[in-house]
């Protein structure tokens, strides 16, 4: 019998647990672990929750979790709980999955002030990541900027536009409904360090915005190039530009506006104790396709500042790191020891560009310890013994289901559940 440690339980870990229960069978016993009793990582925290349909991803998992070879194990942080040493001992092969949860600073002044948060956090605490239930976002100034080209400003603009009505079916959490809800922010800015055929928004993400019940988006059609250049573009961007250009028609005739600002860079963050404005450089693009600052700065008034700039992984005392995620050469770290999905490529791609990471590690696992050959590790009983003398007390698959039960017995009309946001909560549920 061979024993496998999948650190991280989002989409890579399972994705991994999967590709390793395809390849041993009955040949091996797969633990997923998570630092939290309920798993599924940014499907559950990230992922945007008026996506319901993305986030059901997550019943192909559910089959993994159920396979007799795989274990879910809750509430043990690799690194404080148990090290990766003492996991290497316990288990034959260890693969860490455990994403890219930090924001990326933007490296200017002021970016400290309050008022400023990331969108780890702002996402983070609409979807009931326990560490950010008491973010309290400020909604009560009118003018909102969001930093970064890419879908996740999306979300994070969309939610700001949204009003309560839009959110039915969604899995909001109830006080991010309330506050959102009494928002009084009326302008959303999406601040751009390039130009419209560098963005990183997809089709469909953008292809909402023109359909939103109180938010209109605005373009500056001074910022395209002629049409004539969006013909070589790859399909995708072509369509999104296309999207893009298309609100420049809409009727300015809602509450809400949603400016897109391409070539513009923040530089600094300034305001009297709490942020007031974003000082942004006008850019143009250099040879190379960045953004080359011009010297022309103006300012964009700000009450909240959300950056969406991408995320660095959490290290992990004695994995080698460098560049905001673990050094691996095509997923391997050291002998045994393996990475996937965000911990080993950095933030980018679909929850599906996580798919083959993890094929790809479980099939070097294979070559290195063909199924049929016997490891002598203690894998999950030594695991827990160990915990147990810690004063750790893991969680297991039946505990995450009586979660959720009970997410969802909770739910509000018109939602699929009511998130708990409290680390106690969970474990209040399960009588711990
Ligand atoms: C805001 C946002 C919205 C997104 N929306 C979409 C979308 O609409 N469509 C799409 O295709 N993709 C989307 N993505 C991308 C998608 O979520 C990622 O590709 C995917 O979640 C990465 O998977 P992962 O398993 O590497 O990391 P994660 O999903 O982050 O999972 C990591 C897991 O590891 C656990 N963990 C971390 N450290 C430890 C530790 N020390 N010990 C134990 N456990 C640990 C965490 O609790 C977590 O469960 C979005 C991403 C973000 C940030």
């Amino acid at each position: 019998m061979r024993h496998f440690a999948v650190v991280g339980s989002g989409p890579a870990g399972f994705y991994t647990a999967e590709a390793l229960e395809k390849a041993y069978g009955a040949n091996a016993r797969i633990d997923i672990l998570d630092r939290y009793p309920v798993p599924y990582g940014l499907i559950r925290f990230g992922v945007a929750p008026d996506h319901q349909s993305l986030k059901a991803v997550s019943k192909r998992y559910d089959k993994v979790a159920e396979s007799a070879g795989v274990n879910f194990i809750g509430n043990v942080m690799v690194g404080r709980d148990v090290s990766i040493a003492e996991l290497l001992d316990l288990y034959d092969a260890v693969i860490l999955a455990t994403g890219a949860p930090h924001d990326r600073k933007l490296g200017v002044p002021g970016e400290d002030l309050a008022g400023v948060i990331g969108s780890g956090e702002f996402v983070g605490w609409y979807n009931g990541h326990p560490e950010y239930a008491d973010l309290d976002p400020f909604l009560l100034g009118s003018n909102a900027v969001i930093i970064g080209a890419g879908n996740v400003a999306l979300d994070c603009a969309r939610i700001l536009a949204k009003t309560r009505h839009e959110f039915e079916g969604s899995d909001i959490v109830g006080h991010a409904l309330d506050a959102l809800d009494n928002s009084a922010i009326r302008t959303i800015t999406i601040l751009g360090r390039r130009g419209p055929h560098q963005v990183a928004m997809t089709p469909k993400e953008l292809g909402e915005l023109g359909h939103l019940e109180a938010a209109v988006p605005e373009i500056d059609l001074g910022d395209f190039p002629p049409l004539e250049a969006d013909e070589p573009l790859e399909p995708g961007l072509r369509k999104s530009v296309t999207i893009l250009r298309s609100f420049a028609q809409l009727p300015q005739n809602k509450p809400k506006r949603m400016v897109f600002d391409f070539f513009a860079k923040p530089v600094r963050v300034e305001g009297d104790g709490r942020v007031e404005r974003v000082i942004v450089e006008r850019t143009e693009l250099d040879e190379k396709g960045g953004a080359r600052g011009t010297g022309e700065t103006y300012a964009v008034p700000a009450s909240l500042v959300i950056t969406a700039i991408g995320y660095s992984t959490s290290p992990i005392p004695d994995v080698p790191f460098a560049g905001g995620k673990f050094v691996n050469e095509q997923g391997r770290i050291a002998d045994r020891l393996y990475a996937v999905g965000w911990a080993r490529r950095g933030p980018t791609g679909t929850i599906g560009t996580n798919r083959p990471d993890g094929y790809e590690v479980a099939d070097q696992v294979a070559v290195a310890m063909p199924a049929g050959s016997c490891g002598d590790r203690q894998g999950a009983e030594g695991l827990k013994r160990l915990l147990q003398s810690r004063g750790v007390m893991p969680t297991d698959y039946d505990d995450w289901r009586k979660i959720e039960q009970s997410e969802t017995a909770n739910a509000r009309a018109g939602s699929p559940r009511e998130k708990f946001v409290r680390h106690e909560h969970w474990l209040q549920t399960i009588g711990r």
